[in-house]
């Protein structure tokens, strides 16, 4: 069975294809700068071996984008399909899922119009996923269509962790709550994790750590999300590449009433100008990390603030669960930057945390271990697959 699995933002689309049988990526791509000239489709196959292909054509709209898609993958000689029914499904990536989706949904109009009531609690992103469902539904109109939500994963949480202490009123009818996003990731991480574990599920207690640009964490007891650190947006919780994450929530009032600044720069510039950006001038980790190598203070600075975030969660979280069997890395910074891993687990002795140093640096892929034998908290990397658990979340509902 194959399954497309596609990720739709505002100007680009994302998108694997799987054949399930083996979990084996057949193509993958991006269309980028949907509606800007200087747009593009960068395709791969990977079979017999791996050819990366890459078109520079005006691609004015989402339709056009995924069209030409359609017709790369059908190409006459390095194509995986002849015909757009081999498609048996198409999951797609949907950040926002409020209340009504604890789980992946078949897609039909009830859907969709409950996806487009959700544009005021994701309005920079289910828009274009719902664009990206639209044009899938004309391209394969005899695949099923799936939604796997970001926020999924989360909706076990308890009120105690998803409510937030403001009137009820606010909640009741405005919806104004915890939902945490990364669901996908997170979901996928502690499932990996826990299979590492020697105990049945019910009794693990696990924190997975994402950091990519956005960075979030989720505290996972018996297989079930019990807290997260972003909220209503993924403005919340620990520090990101250009996001703050969290802060006193005066401090918008005072940028406002004793600054004079709008509503709309003070949303951009803590979610665009904020973060490792906003103290070291770069959000990309790499950079930062240079940086501080060569003893500059801002990124000196933004290192510690950035290790102190996740500290701080993982002793509350440790607190919540009231064990913690393991914690694993992942994304972009979280399964390559040894140095980061490092200082996370510097000094987390006193919670059981020991970190092997040699394990730790180590070059290798897949899941694994980096903590020490002693280690009563296991520590490790596993390797985030957010398209392959949306394909694996849409061949179940098949
Ligand atoms: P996104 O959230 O956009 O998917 P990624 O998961 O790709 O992001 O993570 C991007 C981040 O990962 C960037 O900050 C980048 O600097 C960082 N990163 C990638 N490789 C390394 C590395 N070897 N060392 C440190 N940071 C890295």
């Amino acid at each position: 069975m194959k399954i497309l699995v596609i990720n739709t933002g505002s100007s680009s689309i994302k998108y694997v294809v799987y054949e399930m049988e083996g979990h084996q990526v057949l193509a993958k791509g991006l269309v980028d700068r949907i509606g800007d000239p200087a747009s593009s489709l960068t395709n791969s196959f990977y079979t017999p071996e791996e050819h990366k292909q890459k078109i520079e054509i005006s691609i004015p709209n989402h339709a056009v984008g995924l069209e030409l898609v359609v017709k790369t993958l059908m190409d006459p000689e390095k194509g995986i399909i002849k015909d757009t029914n081999e498609i048996s499904a198409v999951g797609h990536r949907v950040v926002h899922g409020g209340e009504r989706f604890s789980a992946p949904v078949v897609i039909d109009e009830e859907i969709k119009a409950k996806i487009k009531q959700l544009i005021t609690l994701a309005p920079l992103h289910n828009p274009s996923n719902l664009e990206g469902i639209k044009v899938a539904e004309k391209f394969f109109p005899n695949a099923k269509q799936v939604a796997v939500f970001d926020t999924a994963f989360h909706q076990t949480m308890p009120p105690k962790s998803y409510r937030y202490p403001i009137p009820n009123w606010l909640y009741t009818e405005e919806k104004i709550r915890i939902y945490g996003m990364h669901g996908t990731s997170h979901s996928y991480v502690s499932k990996q994790l826990i299979a590492q574990l020697n105990k049945p599920v019910e009794n693990t207690s696990v924190i997975s750590i994402h950091l990519g640009n956005g960075c979030s964490m989720a505290a996972v007891h018996g297989g079930k999300c019990i807290d997260t650190s972003m909220g209503l947006s993924p403005l919340a919780g620990l520090m990101m590449g250009t996001r703050s994450g969290d802060l006193d929530p005066a401090v918008p009032f005072y940028l406002g009433t004793t600054l004079g600044m709008k509503l709309e720069d003070i949303d951009k510039m803590l979610n665009k100008e904020s973060g490792l950006k906003g103290i070291a001038g770069s959000n990309d980790m790499r950079d930062v990390l240079e940086q501080r190598e060569t003893g500059n203070a801002n990124a000196i600075l933004a290192i510690d603030m950035y290790v102190q975030r996740i500290k701080k969660y993982i002793g509350a979280y440790m607190a919540e669960l009231g064990a913690l069997d393991a914690i694993a890395f992942t994304a972009g910074i979280g399964e390559n930057s040894v140095k980061l891993r490092e200082l996370v687990c510097e000094g987390l002795g006193v919670l059981g945390i020991e970190l092997d140093k040699s394990k730790n640096a180590a070059s290798g892929s897949g899941n694994r271990r980096i903590s020490t034998d002693n280690s009563k908290v296991e520590v490790w990397i596993i390797p985030t697959n957010e398209e392959l658990e949306i394909a694996l979340q849409s061949e179940k509902l098949l």
